[in-house]
């Protein structure tokens, strides 16, 4: 690596609805943090950001709240957003008077012209001296490794927190992409809402949450569980503990996941007929956290006759894309949105 490489900061960052990496060119990924913000109401003044603040979801006092400002693909809150990011990058800024940063940012690809630039803005804010915008399942397919300049078809699902992407890659481009607002966070509302609705339980949702990843699937388990969790009594409005099977867990979440197939399925009809047959040879990539639960593959498979893979580690995906982009600037230079101050 040549000195000028060493001093530089340039950095590539995942901005998702539910989480937050950055790496750095020449380290690797140095932070992977929860995008949530943790702010005084009256004040607005910001007590935590990341983990600490997602400690405090669902736990809060009156007076403090914990904000996702980006959990349902679109910026809710600009200004939050901003605090997070900038936050985030002075954490892995080094050398801070050598040299500004070159910044890769991931967004969901569903922002609109007005929230790219208040990304960008932020960056710059925040202390960068270029940003470049790349979209998430861009990112995600380079970060994978897949030769995303080939004339051949790739079909990236991408479930995050707040969204699901699905997208079709060819030539250096998204040829159609299509962004649901329904991905991991429904799931979890939805097992709250059956608890509520079948055993008067109410549980938070970080609660719903663990229920998902520890005894979740989309597609019936060889051998079935069980999780016991713990809630209050509706009724009696006392704390109780109950035992739920993973079949429970199943149809509790069916209908977001029936969705997303759904959502999949609509894709793959709208998709061109050369680009549908090298899908068929190639498979549909599962990338981000939702990618993660299990006999999600199977069930679309089953649903769609063609193969699905689940990408290695799909949580990081995304933010190697934008490493991988910040490497090899040049090769990228098609994919990636500039964006400067005008
Ligand atoms: P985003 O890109 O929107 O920030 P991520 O790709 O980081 O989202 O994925 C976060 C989502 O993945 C959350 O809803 C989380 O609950 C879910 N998730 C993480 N691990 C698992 C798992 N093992 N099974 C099911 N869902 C998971
Ligand atoms: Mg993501």
């Amino acid at each position: 690596m040549s000195w000028f490489n060493m001093l530089s900061n340039d950095i590539g960052i995942d901005l998702g609805t539910a989480n937050t990496l950055v790496c750095v060119r020449g380290t690797g990924i140095v932070l992977n943090e929860p995008s949530v913000v943790a702010v005084e109401k009256a004040s607005r003044k910001v007590l935590a950001i990341g983990a600490a603040a997602k400690e405090m979801l669902g736990r809060t006092p009156g007076e403090i709240e914990a904000i996702r400002p980006l959990k349902d693909g679109v910026i809710a809150d600009f200004e939050i957003t901003e605090k997070l990011l900038s936050d985030f990058i002075k954490r892995v800024v080094r050398h801070k008077y050598l040299m500004k940063p070159k910044i890769v940012i991931s967004v969901p690809s569903g922002i609109t012209e007005v929230e790219k630039r208040a990304v960008r803005d932020s960056a710059e804010n925040a202390g960068a001296r270029e940003v470049f915008l790349l979209p998430e399942p861009m990112a995600a397919a380079i970060g994978i490794g897949l030769p995303v300049e080939s004339p051949t078809g790739i079909m990236i699902v991408d479930i995050g927190g707040g969204t699901s992407e699905i997208a079709v890659i060819a030539l250096n481009g998204i040829v159609n992409n299509t962004s649901v607002r329904i991905a991991g966070d429904e799931l979890n509302e939805s097992i709250v809402l059956y608890l509520k609705k079948n055993y008067n339980l109410l549980i938070g949702e970080l609660t719903a949450e663990e229920v998902k990843i520890k005894a979740g699937s989309a597609f019936p388990l060889d051998k079935e569980e069980s999780i016991e969790i713990k809630g209050r009594d509706l009724v009696a409005g006392v704390p109780k503990t109950m035992k739920l099977s993973s079949a429970q867990v199943r149809e509790a979440m069916s209908e977001p996941v029936d969705a997303i197939v759904e959502a999949i399925r609509q894709s793959l009809e709208r998709t061109p007929p050369e680009l549908a047959s090298d899908i068929l040879d190639r498979g549909i990539i599962l990338t981000g956290g939702g990618a993660l639960l299990r006999g999600l593959d199977r069930r679309i498979r089953q649903e769609t006759n063609l193969p699905v893979i689940v990408a290695d580690d799909p949580l990081t995906c995304v933010v190697r894309g934008c490493g991988a982009v910040l490497d090899n600037m040049l090769k990228y230079e098609k994919v990636v949105i500039r964006s400067r101050r005008d």
